[in-house]
């Protein structure tokens, strides 16, 4: 695994190559995925995002590795059984960037403790081998062990049990390290304008480099489009009169310190007021409260958690802890899309999480829903079809067990607040000349998890890490500003207005 993730090798590449065998659009889990299955397999793989890797949804999830214990209430085993393997297969092949990670189901009415023990006890069952630990059931003063903080009064007793946790936007740059080591080319900053037609097929896209502005036409044998809550945009620009298909459904979650949830264990409520699922999570030292399903109409780069979100999240897990947090306690917070297949008549909640495969008459094929515990088998769905569907020779899928990049070395830094400038310049050279980081944003927010664990440390950070930045890039003062601006534009939606 000797070669470098590196952008002016990719465009050196993209420079040399007339035609792929694969070209991917969208560089979230799915497209990832889908370029490393590809490039694994032995085909000609090129990768286009428009902005950097894992910028959407793929940094903004629950964190969590999981068959989905809320899809088992919702009776959907299929999806259950497959999430299951995979995650199983993740903690295999990544253990640098996903662990077992330990939940507690508080019970505060009397039926709780054998309705969730049973249903808890069936979601052993479907992992198998891959389990990652029995469920047990608690006695109140167990579970308070495990979870001091919980509201005491009224507490029953609860019910223990095992699923993942990871690093989102890490485990995406650590897909497109390996991917690069099978020889994809992957290019972030390259946004796809158009489609290339011959005789009503799709042979190829148009694409920009945003940094020089220079345009190129890149051709293949098949196009992907895996571009998430943007999937219709793609299908437009091969038929106008699509309609559109993806329903965009946001998620916010809080971060807030260890105090309100200290020791490892996680807090899963399976049902609020209002039938929701809500989580209290440990991630790097700090706690991750969340989510929200709330209908959004369009698709945009940087969602904004809204008011309601955040007085819902705060409302509803004071309830279940000592000491309530406030907006002042928020160290940071994010917004996601999830790219929801539309169902006429159905609330998002209800949509389905699985993924879809469409093949349109043009032979472009379009890969939307899932969650990322599935990308693996998302990607092997959508190269066995590009095979079936087009003129590519056959190759088996080998992801199943293939250790993927960094799995033999400690896991990344996600906090950078205590580092020196020695120490920082350190990282920072690996992430630019290693991961492809281009701004002090993806590095902030991707390459470190800095903007997402404590937003007022990533703002004060900037101005050192777009100095030490330039240095190492050759950038002039300009440069240092406008990323300064730029970066602090974005992170003011990172906290909350305190009323
Ligand atoms: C709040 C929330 C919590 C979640 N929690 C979990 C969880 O805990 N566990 C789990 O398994 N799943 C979770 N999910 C689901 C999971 O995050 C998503 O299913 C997954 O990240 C979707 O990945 P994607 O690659 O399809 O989309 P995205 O990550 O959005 O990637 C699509 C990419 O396409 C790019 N793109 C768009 N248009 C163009 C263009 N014209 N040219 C080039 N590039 C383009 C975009 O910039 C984007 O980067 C959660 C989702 C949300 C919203």
């Amino acid at each position: 695994m000797g070669r470098m993730m590196n952008r002016n090798l990719m465009i050196q590449q993209l420079d040399a190559t007339p035609e792929w065998d694969v070209c991917i659009i969208g560089g979230g889990s799915t497209g990832l995925g889908t370029a490393l299955d590809a490039a694994s397999r032995g085909f000609k793989t090129i990768l286009l995002e428009q902005f950097d890797f894992a910028k959407g949804t793929s940094s903004r999830s629950t964190k969590l590795v999981h068959g989905g214990v809320r899809y088992l209430q919702q009776g959907n085993i299929k999806l259950v059984l497959e999430a299951l393997k995979e995650r199983g297969l993740l903690l295999q092949n990544a253990p640098h960037l996903v662990h077992n990670q330990q939940f507690v189901v508080p019970n505060y009415k009397w039926w709780e403790k054998p309705f969730y023990g049973i249903g808890l006890k069936i979601y052993d069952k479907m992992a198998g081998k891959l389990g990652l630990g029995p469920s047990e059931f608690l006695s109140k003063e167990e579970i308070l062990k495990l979870a001091p903080t919980l509201d005491p009064e009224d507490l029953k007793g609860g019910v223990l049990y095992h699923d993942g946790q990871f690093d989102d936007a890490r485990l995406a740059i650590s897909i497109a390290q390996t991917a690069v080591a099978h020889h994809a080319v992957l290019l972030n900053y390259f946004p796809v304008s158009a489609l290339l037609k011959m005789q009503q097929k799709v042979c190829g896209v148009w694409a920009k480099d945003s940094f020089t502005g220079k345009e190129y036409e890149i051709k293949s044998k098949v196009v992907i489009n895996a571009t998430g809550v943007f999937t219709d945009s793609i299908m437009k620009m091969d038929d106008a009169k699509h309609k559109s298909i993806i329903s965009p459904s946001q998620g916010i979650h809080l971060v807030v310190d260890k105090e309100f949830l200290p020791g490892e264990t996680a807090i899963m409520i399976p049902r609020t007021d209002d039938g929701r699922v809500l989580f209290a999570v440990p991630w790097h030292n700090k706690i991750v409260l969340g989510t929200t399903d709330t209908p959004v109409k369009k698709a945009v780069a940087e969602p904004v958690p809204l008011e309601e979100e955040i007085d819902f999240i705060l409302k509803h897990i004071g309830r279940y802890l000592t000491k309530d947090p406030v907006r002042k306690d928020v160290r940071s917070m994010f917004a996601g899309l999830r790219p929801l297949v539309k169902n006429k008549g159905k609330k998002t909640a209800a949509l389905s999480r699985d993924h879809l495969i469409d093949v349109a008459d043009s032979g472009m094929i379009t890969i939307t829903g899932g969650k990322w515990t599935t990308y693996r088998k998302m990607a092997e769905d959508v190269v066995n079809i590009s095979i079936k569907e087009n003129d590519l020779k056959q190759a088996s899928c080998i992801t199943s067990d293939m250790k993927l990049y960094g799995h033999d070395q400690p896991s990344p830094l996600f906090d950078i607040a205590s580092l020196n400038r020695l120490q920082l310049k350190t990282i920072l050279k690996k992430a630019m000349e290693e991961e492809m980081c281009m701004t002090i944003e993806d590095f902030l927010s991707r390459r470190t998890r800095q903007l997402l664990l404590d937003a007022n440390a990533a703002i004060t950070a900037a101005p050192v890490v777009s100095e030490l930045m330039a240095e190492l890039g050759h950038k002039d003062e300009t440069w240092i500003k406008d990323e300064i601006s730029h970066f602090n534009e974005i992170a003011k939606h990172y906290l909350p207005i305190i009323n």
